[in-house]
Parts: C-alpha cells; structure tokens; sequence
C-alpha cells in the first residue's frame, strides 16, 4: 500500500516520542521526510516507512468521526 495523496494537503500533529512535544506539519511533508530534530529536546526522530503508514491511516479515522 502507498502513501496516499489524500493526506497531502492535511494538517497532522506529530508528537515526539521522546519528550511529546508535538509538531503539526501537512502530510506531503511527512511523506518526504525520514525522521526530524524535535524542536523542545533536540533528539532525532526517524519516522519510518511503516510507521507513516500507521500514522496516517490513524488520522484518517479520527477524520471519519
Ligand atoms: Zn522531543
């Protein structure tokens, strides 16, 4: 299953494994990234391949709600 366009255009928050501070970012910017520098502990957060997966379909239920 790809990475599906519905998400490009939509605001999803993202937050840091390590310290939960959250990022929102659209999700064509989630699809090109590997991972990011949290803003607040500085640690580097990969998100992978399955991961993204995961992530986006959970925002697409919360969408459905
Ligand atoms: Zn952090």
């Amino acid at each position: 299953m790809p990475l599906s366009d519905d998400m490009r255009d939509v605001d999803l928050k993202f937050e840091c494994p390590n310290c939960s501070y959250p990022i929102v970012r659209k999700g064509s910017w989630f699809i090109v990234i590997a991972g990011y520098i949290c803003a607040k502990c500085r640690a580097k957060v990969r998100i992978g391949y399955q991961e993204k997966l995961a992530f986006f379909e959970r925002h697409r239920k919360l969408r459905r709600q």
